[in-house]
């Protein structure tokens, strides 16, 4: 009795536990947030390259890494940001790229923000461009709203 009881509770703790770690986070999937782009995708893949390189300069100081090898990681690391990096640069100037993520964020903004059938969509007086509920400024035109 004591035993089934213990397996029992054992049971029922790691489900506890297990289950909220296959869930995804809360919330998250009644987002209708704009699909993901190629600059995204790029910048994303940036960040982790980045990341990577980071991590090996600290195998390396940390001297888990030989010369060799932390040379021959480091190269292949910066071929890849470099090919990443010219990927960006070809789909369009650093100032377009800007426009397009500040467009992107905006937009994730404004459904993130958006509750209910009840909202009404702000447009800035100057440009027309959709607002985000709460903000003083137009991140399009920079125009007071
Ligand atoms: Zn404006």
């Amino acid at each position: 009795m004591g035993w089934y009881a213990c397996a029992a509770l054992v049971l029922v703790a790691g489900c506890y536990i297990l289950v909220p770690l296959f869930r995804g986070p809360k919330g998250a999937t009644d987002l209708d947030l704009p699909d993901e782009t190629e600059v995204d995708r790029l910048l994303e893949r940036k960040a982790v390259v980045y990341r990577g390189i980071k991590d090996l300069d600290f195998e390396y100081a940390m001297g888990r890494l030989s010369d060799a090898d932390y040379r021959r990681l480091q190269a292949d690391y910066k071929n890849d940001a470099a090919l990443l990096l010219q990927k960006l640069d070809q789909l369009g100037s650093s100032e377009e790229l800007d426009k397009a993520i500040e467009k992107d964020i905006a937009a994730r903004k404004i459904s993130l923000f958006a509750s209910g059938p009840d909202r009404k969509a702000l447009h800035c007086p100057s440009c027309g461009a959709e607002v985000v509920p709460g903000k003083k400024f137009c991140a399009d035109c920079g125009k007071r709203i």
